[in-house]
This record gives structure tokens, C-alpha cells and sequence, in this order.
């Protein structure tokens, strides 16, 4: 075994049906007297619901994806003037973004309640976006001081989201796996999280009210975000963040990245691969993950979800220009290559 370096971070979970209905005691915990209810227009209804009868002095409800700046700030004007003392943010990773956005400026706590597999809410990771670009970060500001996996209020996320999200985490697993600052304890959670997504994905695409399945992905998807908030994310998320600066979707972005981006590692990280198709029951670590996003119906080719042709290059250039570490020495021509093979969705 090789040396390693292993950080944990200080993180509260508060995990299985019916948990969100001690939201009321996390705030007491915390001595929280006039929280700021954070959500998506879609989801205002239900997050109301779920905070009815806690202190909550004000409602911010137009969150969208990618915490556009101007936005953000005026989330942080609400939190101000209402002179909250927490933000609760209910929903998926775009809920998660503005709450984190509010607690890096003002160092105010989140509680996070998960509506989708995103995993943002175990990282120190903040993102904001401004004009085509989105700038990120790591802050222990940002980490929730607690978060509440309810699965049953994942039920009504649509099969597309589930799929799509479950993904997303998977991605993450996936590069942990490879990270260069990996270690075994983070390979554990990151191969288990796989393992857990990827049995049950499936079934929630058949039966989406099934509880069992729901349970075991949002399972997967804690571990998920356990694995990104300690080791570093390599050319998969790189592609990510460049493409979510085009607009694209994040979580279909993911997905229609990450089996080209596992192909274009496969040779220099063969112990990652191993563990994969070990997860996902492939005898090909790539070509499983395709195969398994297939039967998950997702959409297969960034053309698909709005990416132009002309700016393929253009993509490749600031992902090959200023890389992130990565097992595979990151180069311009190959990585256009990936693109290419992401854009017309050719199995690996
Ligand atoms: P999202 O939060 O944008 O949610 C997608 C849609 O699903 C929204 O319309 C939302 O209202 C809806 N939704 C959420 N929960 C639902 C439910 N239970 N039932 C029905 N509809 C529901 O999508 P996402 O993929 O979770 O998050 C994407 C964002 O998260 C991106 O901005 C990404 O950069 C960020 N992210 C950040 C990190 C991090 O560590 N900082 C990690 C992952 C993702």
C-alpha cells in the first residue's frame, strides 16, 4: 500500500425515512431562531411543507442551476435584510449552490436536506457562475453544518433527474477512484457508493416510488460526495465545469462524459478501472458505465443536449490548457478526440 494522507471532515448525517421530520431538532441544535428557506420555483410547495411550523423568517424560492452571480447576490441581500441566522436549503445541488454562496460571504450555517443524488451537500465546494464561466472553490465555510437524507422525498424525482443525478455521483466515485491524492479509505466509500447507485438506479427507473432502491441511492449518493469533499477531482469534472460554463446541463453533462473520460484513462489508472467494473458488474469498466446509462435511458451524446459542434475545439483548448491532475497526461488532441466520441456518443 502506498502512503497516504486522509482528512475528515466535521460532518453531521441524519439518514433514512421519515428523517427530515427532525429538521425542527437540527435547528434547535444549532439555535436557530429565523432561518432562510431555500428552494426552486418547482419545489417551493414541498419545501414549504416540509419547514411548516420551524422558524423560518423568509423564503428565497428562485434558485436555478449554476448560482448565477447576479443572482446569488440577490439571495444574499434576502439573508440580510431578513437578518436570518441559517439558510435551509431543500432540493438538489442548485438549492445546495446558493446556500453555500450565502455562507461564503457571510459565514452564515446550512442545513442541507437532499433532494437528488448531486452530493454537494458533503463538499467545501462552492460554484458561481458569471457570463460563460463558472468559478469554484474550496471553503469549509460552505460545508453544511447538517444534513438530512430523506429518501421519501425523493420519490417524485422523475426517472430523467434520478438517472441523470445518480451519474453525477457516480462520476464522482469514479474519479476518487484515480484521484492523485486518493487513499484507501475514500476507495471504500467510492467503490461502495458505485456499487450501491448502479443496483439501484435501475430499479428506480422501473418503479420510482420504490423506497428500498431510493434509500439505497441516496446511500450512494452520501458516499458519493464523501469522496470529491477530501480528494481532488481529475479531467472528467474538468470537462464538466468547462461545459457547464457553455450552459449544458450539469448532471447530463456528467453522464455523457464520464465513460469517454473513463476511456481515456483506462490504460493509466488499471486498479480504478478494476474496482469499477467490479461495482457495476462489467467485465469493461468504460464500456459498462455506457451500457449502464443506456438502460437508464439518458441521453447518450452532448449534441443531444445542446452542445455545438464549433465549440468542441474550443472546449478541448480550456480543458487541456489549464488541467487538473489526472492519471493520463491531459493533451489537447486527445482530449478533442474524448469530445468528439462524447458528441456522436460512440461506445467506448
Ligand atoms: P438541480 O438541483 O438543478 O435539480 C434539478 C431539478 O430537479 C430542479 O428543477 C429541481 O427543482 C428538481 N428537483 C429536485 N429535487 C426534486 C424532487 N425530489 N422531486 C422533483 N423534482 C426535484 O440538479 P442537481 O443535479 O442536483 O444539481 C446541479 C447543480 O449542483 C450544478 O450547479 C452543479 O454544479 C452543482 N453541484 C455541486 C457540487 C459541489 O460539490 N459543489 C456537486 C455536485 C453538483
Amino acid at each position: 500500500m502506498k502512503s497516504f494522507v486522509y482528512t475528515g471532515l466535521p460532518m453531521r448525517v441524519v439518514f433514512g425515512a421519515g428523517s427530515v421530520k427532525q429538521l425542527g431538532a437540527e435547528l434547535d441544535r444549532l439555535g436557530v431562531k429565523r432561518a432562510l428557506l431555500l428552494c426552486t420555483p418547482g419545489r417551493a410547495e414541498s419545501a414549504r411543507a416540509v419547514a411548516k411550523g420551524l422558524p423560518i423568517a423568509g423564503v428565497f424560492d428562485r434558485v436555478v442551476m449554476h448560482t448565477p452571480l447576479a443572482l446569488a447576490e440577490e439571495a444574499r441581500k434576502v439573508a440580510t435584510e431578513l437578518k436570518a441566522d441559517c439558510c435551509i436549503a431543500i432540493g438538489g445541488g442548485s438549492t445546495i449552490g446558493f446556500g453555500k454562496a450565502i455562507a461564503l460571504t457571510s459565514g452564515m450555517p446550512v442545513i442541507a436536506v437532499p433532494t437528488t443524488y448531486s452530493g454537494s451537500e458533503m463538499t467545501t465546494i462552492w460554484g458561481i457562475s458569471k457570463e460563460n464561466s463558472k468559478q469554484t472553490g474550496r471553503d469549509p465555510k460552505v460545508l453544511p453544518k447538517a444534513v438530512i437524507y430523506d429518501p421519501e422525498l425523493t420519490l417524485d424525482l422523475p426517472a430523467n433527474i434520478s438517472a441523470a443525478s445518480g451519474m453525477n455521483a457516480i462520476a464522482h466515485c469514479v474519479e476518487a477512484l484515480y484521484a492523485h491524492d486518493g487513499n484507501p479509505i475514500v476507495s471504500l466509500m467510492a467503490e461502495e457508493g458505485i456499487r450501491a447507485l448502479s443496483a439501484a438506479l435501475p430499479k428506480i427507473i422501473i418503479e420510482g416510488m420504490d423506497l428500498s432502491a431510493r434509500t439505497d441511492a441516496l446511500y450512494g449518493s452520501w458516499l458519493a460526495g464523501c469522496t470529491i469533499s477530501t480528494t481532488s477531482v481529475a479531467l472528467h469534472h474538468k470537462l464538466c465545469h468547462v461545459l457547464g460554463g457553455f450552459g449544458l446541463p450539469h448532471a447530463e453533462t456528467h453522464s455523457i462524459v464520464l465513460p469517454h473520460a473513463m476511456q481515456y484513462n483506462r490504460d493509466a489508472a488499471d486498479e480504478a478501472m478494476k474496482r469499477v467494473a467490479r461495482a457495476i458488474e462489467a467485465v469493461d469498466a468504460p464500456r459498462g458505465m455506457y451500457e449502464l446509462e443506456q438502460r437508464l435511458g439518458l441521453p447518450m451524446k452532448l449534441a443531444d443536449i445542446g452542445l455545438k459542434k464549433d465549440d468542441l475545439e474550443r472546449a478541448a483548448r480550456i480543458a487541456s490548457d489549464a488541467p487538473y491532475p489526472n492519471p493520463r497526461k491531459v493533451e489537447y488532441a486527445p482530449v478533442l478526440e474524448l469530445l468528439q466520441h462524447a458528441y456522436e456518443g460512440r461506445r467506448p
